[in-house]
């Protein structure tokens, strides 16, 4: 944990910009149950927008359905709430289409690593430059919980009452054999670390893949707040951590039953993202979106018999 001292002047940077976080307010009432890991995770995105200095007409939210999407309307800014497990394509389009905006992404673990996995495979490949945050509270929560492709094995759940016989996917370790740019973990409780990581990740130029291990006390009562605290661990305090090491972050990430690490695991700042590499686009100042124009289309319409 963080010494009293970053403690006080993170408070004090984050009070300093009291302005700025009101932008982001939404007037809408929270729909999330009590103490989901959700409030923490909307919480530490706005902050890293805030302290990164982006602005709400800067940056595109988009949610996948899911308990993570019922945060689209409770901040303030461009949102967009799209079908079940294909929020990392939409956002994709979105920011090939307009590279002057920071686009973020948010799916929860059943959305994402089921009905839209083929998704986060071809947006880790291509390095799309995008902010990818993944929800996992290791269940569908939205559809009153039910297994998902990371839900521990033996976990009694909705649809599964005996136990899920299959052991979970370990996310961090799938999306580092795509060849990725950035992956990080981080805890829903522990807000301040999250903040630091997303802000890491909205300065990559790639697409920066970050999981956040969230609580959800209504379905997952397997991992508590307790669980998690008694397991989590943090790059920053391991000697020697070097996150350019691509090994070295498949065996941090590895475990999720003992010692659960968390923090920037990988990043490789030297790979151009997608639109880099096309020559057809070197010198072109303008976005595809800018380039777009309104055509009648009367002529056309004249001429069909
Ligand atoms: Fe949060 Fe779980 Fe409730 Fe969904 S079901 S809002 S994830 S606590």
């Amino acid at each position: 944990m963080s010494c009293p001292n970053n403690q006080s002047s993170y408070l004090r940077e984050l009070a300093a910009k009291k302005k700025d976080f009101m932008a982001y307010e939404s007037t809408e009432v929270m729909t999330w149950c009590s103490g989901c890991g959700d409030y923490g995770i909307q919480k530490a995105l706005e902050r890293a927008l805030v302290l990164e200095g982006i602005k709400p007409h800067e940056t595109l939210l988009c949610f996948d359905i899911g308990c993570n999407g019922n945060g689209a309307d409770k901040i303030n800014g461009y949102t967009l709430h799209g079908l079940h497990g294909r929020v990392v394509s939409v956002a994709a389009g979105a920011c090939l289409a307009n590279p002057k905006i920071k686009v973020i992404a948010e799916g929860g673990d059943g959305g994402t690593f089921s009905e839209g996995i083929n998704h986060l495979v071809h947006s880790v490949r291509s390095n799309y430059p995008m902010v990818f945050i993944l929800h996992n509270n290791e269940n569908y929560g939205l559809t009153i919980g039910q297994a998902s492709a990371l839900t521990r094995k033996g976990q009694a759940m909705n649809g599964t009452p005996d136990g899920v016989v299959l052991q979970p996917m370990n996310t961090c370790q799938f999306v580092l054999g795509l060849n990725p740019t950035f992956v990080a973990r981080g805890f829903s409780s522990d807000v301040k670390h999250m903040t630091e990581i997303i802000r890491a990740g909205l300065r990559h130029k790639g697409f920066a893949f970050i999981e956040i291990m969230q609580l959800c006390p209504t379905f997952n009562k397997v991992t508590s707040a307790k669980w998690f605290w008694d397991r989590v661990r943090y790059t920053d305090q391991q000697k020697n951590y070097d996150p350019t090491n691509l090994k070295r972050a498949r065996e941090a990430s590895e475990d999720l039953e003992k010692e659960i690490m968390l923090g920037v695991l990988y990043q490789d700042k030297s790979r151009p993202s997608f639109p880099e590499l096309f020559e057809s686009r070197k010198g072109i100042t303008t976005s595809l979106s800018e380039e777009v124009r309104p055509y009648s289309i009367k002529e056309l319409i004249k001429n069909l018999k």
